[in-house]
């Protein structure tokens, strides 16, 4: 008789869906949580799972927060949390449109050019 040990790691999307104004790119939007987990499973059957780690997504534009465990938990036990904007910390910001001018030219847009398309100066 031998055992079949293994230690994996999972990501698994939390049952929490919460309307918001995005902190990052203003737009309405809706923040989706996960939970990220070590896990150590005995024939395939996890039975001890540790190093949780919960994150939150914006639906608008993808950035990424983290948020304490205790918030976490919550969130993962009943979804019955109202998160602040003071509760996240940015991990990633996600892609954020605005509005960009050439210092050259002073052509104005807001689609994502590296260079100016009027007379090609680098835009920042
Ligand atoms: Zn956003
Ligand atoms: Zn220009």
């Amino acid at each position: 008789m031998f055992f079949i040990f293994g230690v994996s790691s999972k990501k698994d999307k939390l049952d929490f869906n919460q309307k918001m104004v995005c902190p990052s790119c203003g737009r309405y939007g809706r923040y989706e949580a996960f939970m990220e987990y070590k896990y150590l499973s005995l024939f395939f059957i996890p039975i001890l799972k540790w190093d949780k780690k919960y994150y939150i997504r914006s639906s608008c534009c993808g950035s990424v927060y983290s948020v304490s465990n205790d918030i976490g938990a919550k969130i993962s036990e009943n979804g019955n949390v109202d998160l602040a904007e003071r509760n996240l910390r940015l991990i990633k910001r996600g892609r954020v449109y605005s509005t960009k001018r050439c210092s050259n030219c002073n052509y104005e847009t807001n689609d994502d050019f590296q260079y100016c398309p009027k007379c090609g100066t680098i835009l920042k």
